[in-house]
């Protein structure tokens, strides 16, 4: 297969053709790569952004001369930062191509040392969602292992996040995690690292449009973070209509998929409901979510998010009397509803708002 032969979200990423970032090694592979000094020592020092000087990891000169030479030390720049006024805060990197990407911090509405912050899986998204910033961008890459993980750290360390801080990680920024599943897993590993940041899988989800295959791939991996899947729709002609990913895997075989997955103790499965003024807010759409969904209703989260709008969409947000009776009509059906507050809407962050201006298509 050549390069212009293979899809956009399969084109090597960076460092496929360089260096191995620092940033996406375990302390095996930094044993593997003949690394001066303990394996372990090099992996808490790339990992724990709390500890560097000037950006960098504090290791010894002679350390720092071997991976110079044999590592990928380029971490994502960021460019630019806009707090919203509820507190979040949308950070765009650079990454060494000149791509950008974009992710979100959200702090804890409450007073304890919770943090969540929204991350990027690819450069734009080959999905097409038609309500979504990003999709209207189309594909340009996936992200590395390295760009992923560097993603935390840099914002972890300019947001000047302390190390008790407990960290959320959603996959719910610009891209298909799934469609990148070979380094968003590699960059959960490295996360999920007793010694490393030590994130727990049950504070990591990575959220797909319903890809089923790579839902069925998920599954089989170890560590499994939790799973969200994006509906939206309750018919098949309305959910393509939507999301062009539901003509190839539909309803029944996306419910097929998740009945499937195998859910751990005290693990919920996370269903994210996209409200449309007049498009799948009608009571009939909130049962046909109960029918959908059936025995899954037992172990799930169901997070109803008002439509957020923007330029690329001519979608608006349903009226709160519309969107009462939607919770009501499904809480009746047995389903465990959430009524998501929207935060960063004026700075672009909201769910669906990714997507740097200059990249809009058309
Ligand atoms: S909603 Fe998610 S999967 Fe769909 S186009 Fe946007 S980023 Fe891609």
């Amino acid at each position: 297969m050549t390069e212009s032969s293979l899809h956009p979200w399969d084109r090597a990423a960076p460092e496929r053709a360089g260096k191995p970032s620092a940033y996406a090694l375990l302390p095996e592979d930094f044993a593997a790569l003949g690394a001066p000094g303990r394996a372990e020592h090099l992996f808490v020092q790339c990992q724990h952004p709390w500890a560097w000087v000037d950006d960098r990891p504090r290791l010894s000169r002679a350390i720092r001369e071997w991976m110079a030479r044999n590592l990928d030390l380029v971490l994502p720049e960021i460019l630019e930062r806009r707090v919203s006024e509820d507190g979040s805060t949308k950070l765009v990197l650079g990454l060494s191509d000149g791509e950008h990407i974009e992710a979100v911090h959200l702090p804890s509405e409450f007073r304890d040392p919770r943090l969540t912050l929204c991350l990027s899986s690819q450069v734009g998204c080959a999905m097409g969602c038609t309500f979504c910033a990003t999709g209207a961008m189309g594909i340009k890459r996936n992200l590395t292992a390295g760009e992923i993980v560097g993603q935390v750290l840099v914002l972890l360390r300019v947001l000047g996040i302390k190390r008790t801080q407990r960290i959320t990680l959603l996959f719910m920024g610009m891209g298909e995690p799934l469609h990148n599943l070979e380094h968003v897993h590699r960059a959960i590993r490295v996360f999920n690292h007793k010694q490393g940041l030590n994130i727990s899988v049950r504070r990591i989800t990575v959220s797909t449009s319903g890809l089923a295959n790579g839902i069925e791939r998920l599954a089989r991996l170890s560590p499994r973070p939790w799973l969200a899947i994006s509906l939206n729709a309750t018919t098949d002609a309305a959910r393509s209509a939507l999301m062009p990913v539901n003509r190839v895997w539909n309803l029944a075989r996306l419910r097929q998929a998740l009945a499937a997955w195998p859910l751990g103790a005290r693990e919920r499965l996370t269903l994210e409901y996209v409200l449309m003024a007049g498009v799948n807010d009608t009571v009939e759409d909130a049962d046909r979510i109960g029918e959908w969904m059936g025995s899954l209703r037992e172990r799930h989260n169901l997070n109803l998010i008002r439509m957020n709008e923007h330029a690329a969409s001519a979608f608006k947000e349903p009226d709160e009397g519309r969107l009462v009776a939607f919770a009501d009509r499904l809480k009746a059906r047995g389903c465990f509803v959430t009524v998501r507050k929207s935060r960063g809407r004026d700075v672009q962050g909201a769910c669906g708002q990714l997507v740097r201006a200059d990249s809009r298509r058309g």
